[in-house]
């Protein structure tokens, strides 16, 4: 108890008082007479004490305890391995019928173990569609290394099919900061680089916002997205701007709700695995 504690020092030492006596009239710096200090000691000491007990009367320790919601129960993955409360996107070829063509036909990705980009065929989307999530996706860009800049183990995770959290080989392959792995393409440079090398898995974590529409179609609450690359934050709940535009400026238009997540063809044979996510 801090204000116990000066009150016990203020009661013991008049030193103490005589310092606090100087310092409330510091801007006019006056030395008080001995006979005074008694009567500032029992006036600083009444002070303190009222504002204590005023601070604490009639509350006790329940009345901030809240018992309102209990959290679920959910058993954490081992590794990187989906908690129990996790859709499962992806881990093996069965959940292929979890996706869908961009253009509404059979997904024409190579799927084993990994789901593998063709480059010959478009991107892919969830038949589910999400709002606010948390989101872990593995991926790896090719290791026999083709291309340069936004040409090498170039594919992208687009939440809600609209705002790109970019896959790019990023090792050793300078293009523009905003469009590099991690970035939100063409919104935010990611806070570090934490690429590996090409050939090898990688991790997204992702935390995403949706944004919210008034019924006139403009922006209620604009999407946030948090990012951790292979353990590192490298975007750290940044305001989304609007909808991933390659070229002008992004801007948000009225969408649903929910979307389905969209995984982008940039013919790169890119690879993922390990997709799961959380509607939070
Ligand atoms: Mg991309």
């Amino acid at each position: 108890m801090i204000n116990g504690f000066i009150d016990v020092q203020i009661a013991s030492s008049p030193n103490i008082i005589k310092k606090c006596y100087l310092y409330l009239i510091s801007n006019t710096v006056i030395i008080p007479q001995q006979k005074h200090l008694t009567v500032m000691k029992h006036f600083i000491v009444l002070s303190l004490t009222s504002l204590l007990f005023l601070n604490s009367y009639g509350q006790k320790p329940e009345d901030t305890e809240d018992w309102s919601r209990k959290p679920e129960v959910v058993t954490p993955g081992k590794g990187d391995l989906p908690p129990s409360d996790a859709i499962v996107l992806y881990s093996g070829p069965e959940d292929l019928e979890k996706w869908i063509g961009e253009d509404g036909e059979e997904p024409g990705w190579v799927a084993d173990q990994a789901l593998t980009v063709n480059p010959e065929s478009p991107g892919i989307k969830t038949k589910q569609s999400f709002g606010d999530v948390q989101l872990h996706v593995e991926w790896r860009s090719p290791k026999v290394v083709e291309g340069e800049g936004q040409g090498r183990g170039n594919s992208g995770i687009f939440l809600m099919g609209k705002y790109e959290l970019q896959v790019l080989d990023s090792y050793n392959n300078e293009t523009y900061y905003n469009g590099q792995a991690g970035s939100i393409y063409k919104q935010y440079i990611p806070l570090v680089n934490a690429s590996l090398p090409p050939g090898t898995w990688q991790k997204y974590d992702i935390i995403f916002t949706a944004p919210h529409f008034n019924g006139d179609g403009s922006l209620d609450s604009p999407a946030y997205i948090t990012v951790i690359h292979n353990g590192v934050l490298i975007q750290n709940h940044v305001e989304l701007k609007g909808a991933t535009e390659y070229i002008g400026k992004p801007e948000y238009k009225s969408h649903a709700e929910k979307l389905p997540l969209m995984l982008q063809q940039h013919r790169n044979p890119v690879s993922y695995r390990n997709i799961w996510i959380r509607e939070l």
